[in-house]
């Protein structure tokens, strides 16, 4: 190329060339508790429970540790979603002031609420397996006391899997989670290679070998850098439509009783199936099948 053709060449490549303006990077993260180092029992995953306020505390950190990396991977607006318990465990004052927060329930999309196309990526933290996994401390599927077994068109749903296709709606890969070995191997089964911390080695339901709060966040800062450095590489978490979602109650009335929708089939005792003609449709269900009861007031 001679001169002339290059100077054309960069004056025609114009601002967005510029090492100035740095490319957007949206980042959504949900955050859950039974996968965040240390948690092995309801004594630190409520506010009933006596070590609550110090996990709550620790569950924050492991947030920041995911977004302070996030923004030093390049992230230019961050989204957390408190996707546990009541959802307002996270200490929201400790967050930088350019990242919003969501909060309570419920609310639509659930443990994704606040996500849609505009982000770039997804990051998982503090994240458990599922209900169908006889392995993971306080494995279940969005209701411990409830819900049996989850499935999305015959494959076990975890809330990583599940989230992660709510994602993938919208075209955002999931890129990261953490959480305990159980968890880890679940989601990596599920959606494949995706950047992983362990934070502990499950031991039973309620025990585990645990790494410390602080050894845990540095391992998920460095995580969510690898995994936001090599983002290119992962594609959007999406599953065939129309989804089945099956549900198995642990117990026998609920499955009795929305039967009685004609959007629902009853597949045995304890099974129902709704088949949603997307993951909107499904999440949307899903947040209605978890949420909703005659007693709720206001
Ligand atoms: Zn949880």
């Amino acid at each position: 190329m001679n001169r002339v053709l290059a100077l054309a060449a960069l004056l025609l490549a114009g601002p967005a060339a510029s090492a100035a303006t740095p490319a957007k990077l949206k980042v959504f993260v949900s955050v859950d508790m039974e996968g965040v180092a240390g948690v092995v029992s309801p004594d630190q995953l409520g506010p009933s429970g006596f070590e609550y306020a110090r996990f709550r505390e620790f569950m924050t950190k492991e947030a920041l540790a995911a977004v302070t990396a996030a923004k030093e991977g390049g992230a230019t607006e961050i989204v957390v979603a408190d996707a546990h318990g009541n959802g307002q465990n996270l200490l929201i004052e400790q967050f930088p002031p350019d990242v919003r927060i969501v909060r309570s329930w419920p609310r639509p999309l659930g443990m994704m609420g606040g996500i849609d196309a505009s982000f770039d990526a997804a990051l998982f933290v503090g994240y458990h397996s599922s209900t169908d996994n006889p392995q993971g401390v306080r494995a279940h599927t969005f209701s411990s006391a409830r819900l049996h077994s989850v499935k999305l068109n015959g494959q076990v749903a975890s809330e990583g899997s599940f989230n992660a296709a709510v994602a993938g709606h919208f075209g955002v890969p999931v890129v990261f989670v953490s959480g305990d070995d159980a968890a880890v191997a679940e989601v990596r089964a599920q959606l494949g290679d995706v950047e992983a911390v362990e934070t502990k080695r499950h031991l039973g339901f309620h025990a585990a070998e645990t790494l410390t709060p602080a050894a845990a966040c540095a391992r998920i800062a460095e995580g969510v850098k690898r995994a936001l450095a090599r983002r290119a590489g992962f594609k959007p978490f999406r599953i065939p439509t129309p989804v089945a979602l099956d549900v198995t109650f642990k117990n026998y009335r609920p499955a009795e009783v929305a039967a009685y929708l004609r959007a629902i089939q009853r597949v045995d005792s304890h099974t129902i199936r709704f088949v949603g003609q997307d993951m909107l449709e499904v999440s949307a269900f899903q947040v209605f099948l978890t949420n909703y009861s005659l007693e709720l007031e206001p």
